[in-house]
């Protein structure tokens, strides 16, 4: 079984890290859309100019959109964290954004919580 956007070439390359990013996925990565990506959308080739860069991300966006379990996978992405690729409708820079943006948040709200009664 493949992962979600697992390119085939990677199967046959690293199947025993396969098996451990399988299990850390969870149960979604099932229903995922992208399972076999034979185009290669969701992760970069090497020395991928810019514009194929963005053109590249759009195409995955856009299979991310019609996908049942992109919510899962988007939690996936930002928890484990995931570094590379578009999951969950949401580049690498995309999640690292979102990420400040929650820890942030979550710093805030420590913040102003009340502070427990000694004793
Ligand atoms: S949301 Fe996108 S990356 Fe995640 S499983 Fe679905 S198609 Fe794949």
């Amino acid at each position: 079984m493949l992962l979600p956007h697992q390119p085939l070439q990677d199967a046959a390359v690293v199947p025993s890290q396969r098996g451990q990013a399988r299990e850390e996925a969870g149960p979604w990565h099932a229903e995922a859309v992208c399972r076999r990506d034979e185009a290669g959308l969701f992760f970069a080739p090497s020395k991928e100019p810019t514009a194929a860069r963005l053109a590249r991300e759009e195409a995955a966006k856009r299979v991310c959109a019609r996908c049942p379990v992109m919510v899962e996978c988007r939690e996936h992405a930002l928890l484990q964290p995931e570094p590379y690729g578009v999951w969950g409708g949401l580049t690498a820079a995309e999640r690292r954004v979102v990420l400040t943006r929650r820890r942030r948040r979550e710093s805030e709200l420590r913040a102003a919580a009340p502070m427990p009664a000694a004793g």
